[in-house]
């Protein structure tokens, strides 16, 4: 998909005309911080949100509420004639819109995707509205800290599939010629996160989704760096004792496609990061 980069001075119409348009057939990826926000928004437990509201195992909200004029349905969080019923909680992909973000060489970069702004399409009404900087708008989007959750899982991804790396490379699997791993991890690239999901069972899924920590604005670093902690307890528990190389494969495997869903929920592209992750690989050994 074509996108327009933006810089920060850059002036768009970007005064919403409030008509809920964009909460309607779109799809919205959470991370589990997130996640955990929007169930404490509408004060309920994180699990029940997750069931009540989520798709592909929580890392989706679900979009089954009333159709649009065009026939989108609503987001399950819209309430018509109202709006949006967790506001305050919502997530970064609610916030920026018809902005979106982008991660390249580690820095972050401000785009709407296609070359036409995107709320032109079913609210052509902003034309008329004042226009905004991308840098103000995202102030009073209150985009920052939900920036650092999203950037801190992006981290949380790559230890998961670090640990992947290592149960492929630094355990004698690597050594042994086999081509199975990897070409599993590739095909995990392209699955889809409700077959991921459901491949990637209910312990790991609870741990991943559920950590259980209370989640505000102060402690979103600490949310997650605890969360990486407890993640990286449950692999050493699960895997501190795996009696041959299909165990170990089958381990590594597992560890690669929990990374993928996660990469999945906070934005990244599972396809390309398993193309990466295979070559690097088998740059390091690793046969194909
Ligand atoms: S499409 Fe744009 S103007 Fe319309 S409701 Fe969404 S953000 Fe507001
Ligand atoms: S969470 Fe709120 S802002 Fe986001 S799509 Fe749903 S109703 Fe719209």
């Amino acid at each position: 998909m074509i996108s327009t980069p933006l810089k920060l001075n850059d002036e768009l119409p970007l005064t919403c005309s409030r008509t809920g348009t964009c909460c309607h057939g779109k799809q919205v990826f959470l991370n589990p911080w997130e996640l955990a926000c929007l169930a404490k928004e509408k004060q309920i437990p994180v699990q029940t949100f997750s069931e009540l509201y989520c798709d592909f195992g929580g890392i989706l909200l679900r979009f089954d509420g009333k159709k649009d004029k065009n026939g989108f349905p609503a987001c399950s969080q819209y309430i018509d004639g109202f709006g949006c019923s967790v506001h305050q909680g919502r997530s970064l992909a609610c916030r920026l819109f018809p902005l979106g973000r982008q991660i390249q060489n580690g820095e972050a970069n401000y785009i709407y995707e296609g070359t036409s702004f995107p709320c032109l399409n079913g609210c052509p009404e902003v034309l008329n509205l004042p226009r905004l900087s991308v840098r103000k708008y995202l102030i009073g989007q209150e985009t920052s800290i939900f920036e650092k959750a999203q950037d801190a899982y992006l981290e949380v991804v790559q230890n998961l599939a670090d640990i992947a790396f290592e149960l492929l490379l630094d355990t004698g699997l690597v050594g042994t010629g086999e081509t199975k791993t990897l070409q599993t991890w590739r095909k995990l690239g392209s699955t889809s996160p409700n077959n991921l999901a459901l491949q990637i069972g209910k312990e790991w899924l609870d741990a991943l989704l559920f950590p259980d920590f209370d989640c505000n604005r102060e402690n979103v670093i600490e949310f997650i760096s605890q969360h990486n902690e407890k993640l990286q307890q449950l692999a050493q528990d699960k895997f501190a004792e795996l009696n041959n190389f299909d165990e170990i494969q089958a381990a590594s495997v597992q560890m690669m496609r929990i990374a993928l869903y996660l990469a999945k929920a906070v934005g990244a592209n599972p396809e390309i990061l398993a193309e990466y992750w295979v070559e690097i690989a088998k740059e390091n050994g690793a046969c194909e």
